[in-house]
């Protein structure tokens, strides 16, 4: 009677969850829908020419609380700057989102994306390529 009891507890939960709505989806076919508001992966804007909307201005990495920006600023031959690097660091970026707001030309962004499995560490550096890969994701 000591085991049967606690069995047949579990068989009347059992059955009494058999039809109602599971709560739990398959994840990753089905993806967690994330807040409004929330802040998860840099992407970069794009402009009309399809270049990165970035004007190197560096107003992103001063006020950048951790230091998590590495900016080189390269020059147009018109003196237009642009960004010869731009390379985040998501082991100390704590999305904070300062950097998307102090951005004047609205360039950099968190996305809602929030996936990051690499196998190589060197694979979690947020360079150009892959904030406009991020971008094109978003069309
Ligand atoms: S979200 Fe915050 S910590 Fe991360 S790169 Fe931007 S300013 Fe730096
Ligand atoms: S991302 Fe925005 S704030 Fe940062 S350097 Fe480029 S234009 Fe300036």
């Amino acid at each position: 009677m000591k085991v049967i009891l606690p069995l047949l507890k579990g068989l009347r939960l059992t059955f009494s969850r058999i039809f109602t709505k599971p709560i739990t989806y398959q994840y990753p076919e089905k993806k967690h829908k994330v807040p409004e508001r929330w802040r998860g992966i840099h992407y970069f804007k794009k402009n009309e020419a399809g270049e990165t909307a970035c004007v190197a201005c560096g107003l992103c990495v001063k006020v950048c609380p951790n230091q998590c920006i590495t900016l080189e600023i390269g020059e147009k031959f018109d003196g237009k700057r642009y960004p010869l690097k731009y390379e985040i660091d998501p082991w100390r970026c704590i999305y904070c989102g300062f950097c998307q707001d102090a951005c004047p030309v609205n360039a950099i962004n968190l996305g809602e994306d929030y996936e990051q499995a690499h196998y190589r560490k060197e694979d979690f550096v947020l360079d150009m390529k892959k904030l406009l890969a991020m971008y094109e994701d978003k069309k």
